[in-house]
């Protein structure tokens, strides 16, 4: 006999970004009234058009079913959904400023506009990733508003990260390793325990903590990916220099159960939203309490020297004679089934390879729009990742698309002026590259 009685969830989300409008569909999906809220007009009237802004596999049929059944409505207008939901998602961006931190005017804006607005209790749940300390930070801003309105109005702040992989973005939020809220009123729990019912009774894990703890378990889950990702290239570079075989010593170490055999494999360096923004920023949280993050740092120096190790090692084949080389990039997303390239490696690759004077020819199953609006035409775009070979006198391998893994040989060596192939992810057979008459480079791995 709860003193606050809810029959159905009703919530908004606010930012609909990959994060924002793959929660909102998928909470739909769960059967609770979803409304998203974006403050870009052009996105809320795409979507209410049924056009999806964002690529991710699955995400449109679902957003089109739910919309059309009436539980996923879109506005760019906050305040005329606020008196009707229960629950108030923060999933707008909290992109690096200029030193690394995490920028929260997005974040503040959201509670401010909640606290000028609100007339009921309501949760507000920051989904976005959030430095340690934000949510206080959001709880004072609704404070100070609801002070300035001269009104007492109950409300919970809590925090709600999200573990989503863009590219299965879906199928990890339906069915998640582990959810985790932090809260710090029992009303608040209720409600975040009513809302993920549907994923508890399929046996997923919610995990309820303090907030603070929420806050540092986003950050500290990414930055230990991303360490295993600097180690796993430290390794393969050093494996390089003594003849070891990077492969056979990650399946060595991933079968001892005290590692795991998941996130081990070395390759061009990470990038995309999160990883490089999330360890900046948790470096920067601990800077300003005089804490240094020495892993981090070098985590951090590691993949930036790893972004180039192709190019490196195109400058050794050549002996650093590129220029009028033409050479195709396979893969411009930072990682498959994806069309974001933010802090992708083929940027940096890009940059260096015109810095050396080479044409550069791309090819990217999704990703050559997103491409086009970032740097234009001074690239030139293949039809296909047939035609991106074409008179090449290299081909690097960035992103590993399923369709790039098991290509013509035969055409690709025909076609291609000189056929080396570097490989930044290690998808290819050193032995078949060889018969087929491919010059092969990877990562960790000598030349056979
Ligand atoms: P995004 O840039 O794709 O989307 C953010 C959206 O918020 C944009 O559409 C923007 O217009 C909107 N917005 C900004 N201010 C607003 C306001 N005041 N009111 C309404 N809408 C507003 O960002 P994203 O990739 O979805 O990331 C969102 C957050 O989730 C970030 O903190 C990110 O670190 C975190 N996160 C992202 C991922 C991922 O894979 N992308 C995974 C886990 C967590």
């Amino acid at each position: 006999n709860s003193f606050y009685i809810i029959d159905f969830m009703n919530i908004a989300i606010v930012g609909t970004g990959y994060v924002g409008l793959v929660s909102g569909t998928c909470f739909a999906e769960m059967g609770v009234h979803v409304t998203c809220v974006d403050v870009n007009e052009e996105k809320i009237n795409a979507l209410r058009e049924g056009n999806v802004p964002i690529y991710e596999p699955g995400l449109d049929e679902m957003v089109l079913r739910n919309h059309g059944e009436g539980r996923l409505d879109f506005t760019t207008d906050l305040i005329s959904v606020l008196d009707e939901v229960d629950i108030v998602f923060c999933a707008v961006g909290t992109p690096p400023d200029e030193d690394g931190a995490a920028d929260l005017q997005y974040v503040l804006a959201v509670a401010r506009q909640f606290g000028q607005n609100i007339h009921k209790y309501t949760v507000l749940v920051t989904k976005s990733t959030v430095p340690v300390g934000t949510a206080k930070r959001v709880k004072a801003t609704v404070e100070e508003e609801l002070k300035k309105r001269g009104v007492e109005i109950p409300f919970d702040v809590a925090s709600n990260p999200e573990f989503l992989k863009e590219g299965a973005a879906i199928k990890d939020f339906m069915s998640p390793d582990r959810v985790v809220v932090g809260v710090e009123s029992e009303k608040a729990k209720e409600m975040m325990s009513k809302l993920y019912r549907p994923f508890l009774l399929n046996n997923f894990r919610v995990i309820f903590t303090d907030i603070p703890s929420a806050e540092m378990i986003k950050y500290a889950a990414n930055s230990m990916l991303a360490t295993r990702i600097s180690f796993m290239n430290d390794i393969a570079n050093l494996c390089e220099l003594v003849g070891a075989d990077v492969n056979m010593v990650r399946k060595g170490i991933g079968s001892d159960s005290r590692i795991g055999a998941k996130f081990l494999y070395p390759g061009c360096g990470y990038g995309g939203s999160c990883f490089p923004k999330d360890v900046k920023a948790l470096i920067k949280t601990a800077e300003k309490k005089g804490y240094p993050m020495k892993v981090l740092k070098a985590v951090e120096e590691v993949n930036e020297n790893q972004k180039s190790v192709l190019f490196n090692k195109l400058g050794t084949y050549y002996k650093d004679d590129l220029k009028g080389k033409i050479i195709a990039l396979w893969g411009l997303s930072f990682k498959p089934e994806t069309d974001d390239m933010r802090e992708a490696t083929s940027l940096v690759i890009i940059k260096l390879l015109l810095n050396a004077g080479c044409t550069v020819k791309v090819y990217d199953p999704v990703a050559m729009t997103e491409c086009k609006r970032r740097i234009g035409d001074i690239v030139t775009y293949a039809t296909d990742m047939y035609d991106a070979v074409l008179d090449a006198d290299a081909l690097l391998m960035l992103t590993e698309w399923k369709q790039f893994r098991l290509p013509s040989w035969r055409v690709i060596v025909k076609s291609m002026k000189h056929p080396l192939v570097i490989d930044g992810r290690n998808i290819y057979d050193a032995a078949e590259m060889k018969e087929m008459g491919v010059e092969y480079r990877c990562i960790g791995k000598l030349r056979i």
